[in-house]
C-alpha cells in the first residue's frame, strides 16, 4: 500500500536527466527534474519528493549548497539525498557525504546501478515517507483518506491538527523546536507567532488522548515537541 515514490533530479546535462527519468518512469517512479540548483530549491519548498538526485555542478547554485539547504530546514532534513559527481577525488566524495547527502554516485555510471541505489536508499531511509499508513502504538493515519484512528475509535482532526501529526508521526523520536514545527506544518514562510503551535498540539492531544490514555507526543523541556512510538 503506497503510492509511487517522487523523485527530483537536479542536473544540467539534459541528456543525462532524459536517460535518468525515462528509467525511473519505467520504474514506476515519478519524476520531477530541474536544470538549476535555485529552482530546485524553490520547487523543493512547494513539493517535497521522496528522494532527490543532485547533481553537483549545477548552474544558479550549487548541489553541495542545495544540500546544505535541504538539511538546515525542517521539512526536508531526512529526505535522501544521492549526490552525482564528476569528480572522483576520496576528499571530494567525502565532502559531499560531509554535507549531509546519503550516498553519491561518481559519473560516468550505469543506469541499472544508480537505480539499485535508489531503491536501496529509498528503503533504508523513506519507508515512512512513501507509506500510505502510518502507524504506531494504537494510533493508525491514513494519508489517502486523511482518516485517523486510535484504537477502534474514529479521531477527528482539524486539517493543521491532522499534518502536525503526519509530521511528527513520520519523524518518530525526533524533538522539533517550535519554529522547525512551523516551518514543518505550516510551511517556512509563515509568520504564524510559535505560541500558536502550542495551541495546536492542546487541540491534538484533546483529539487523540481519551482520559487514561498514554499521550503519545512528548514536550520536551526547553526544546519542543517529539513523538513517541514507544508510547503504549
Ligand atoms: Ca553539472
Amino acid at each position: 500500500m503506497s503510492r509511487n515514490p517522487r523523485i527530483l533530479i537536479v542536473e544540467d546535462e539534459e541528456p543525462l536527466t532524459m536517460l535518468l527519468r525515462y528509467n525511473l518512469e519505467a520504474e514506476g517512479y515519478s519524476v520531477d527534474s530541474s536544470a538549476r540548483g535555485d529552482e530546485a530549491e524553490i520547487m523543493l519548498r512547494e513539493q517535497t519528493p521522496d528522494l532527490v538526485l543532485l547533481d553537483w555542478m549545477l548552474p544558479g547554485l550549487s548541489g553541495i549548497e542545495l544540500c546544505r539547504r535541504i538539511r538546515q530546514r525542517a521539512e526536508t532534513q531526512l529526505l535522501p539525498i544521492i549526490l552525482l559527481t564528476a569528480r572522483g577525488e576520496e576528499s571530494e566524495r567525502v565532502r559531499g557525504l560531509g554535507t549531509g547527502a546519503d550516498d553519491y554516485i561518481v559519473k560516468p555510471f550505469s543506469v541499472p546501478e544508480l537505480l539499485a541505489r535508489v531503491r536501496a536508499l529509498l528503503r533504508r531511509v523513506a519507508p515512512r515517507r512513501i507509506a500510505n499508513i502510518l502507524e504506531a502504538g494504537d494510533l493508525v493515519l491514513d494519508r489517502n483518506t486523511h482518516r485517523v484512528r486510535r484504537g477502534n475509535r474514529d479521531v477527528h482532526l482539524g486539517p493543521t491538527e491532522f499534518k502536525m501529526l503526519e509530521f511528527l508521526m513520520e519523524r518518530p523520536g525526533r524533538v522539533f523546536s517550535r519554529s522547525q514545527m512551523l516551518d514543518g506544518v505550516w510551511g517556512i514562510d509563515t509568520e504564524i507567532d510559535e505560541r500558536t503551535v502550542d495551541v495546536h498540539v492542546g487541540r491534538l492531544r484533546k483529539a487523540i488522548n481519551k482520559p487514561r490514555e498514554l499521550d503519545p507526543i512528548r514536550t520536551v523541556r526547553g526544546g519542543g515537541y517529539s513523538f513517541d512510538e514507544t508510547y503504549s
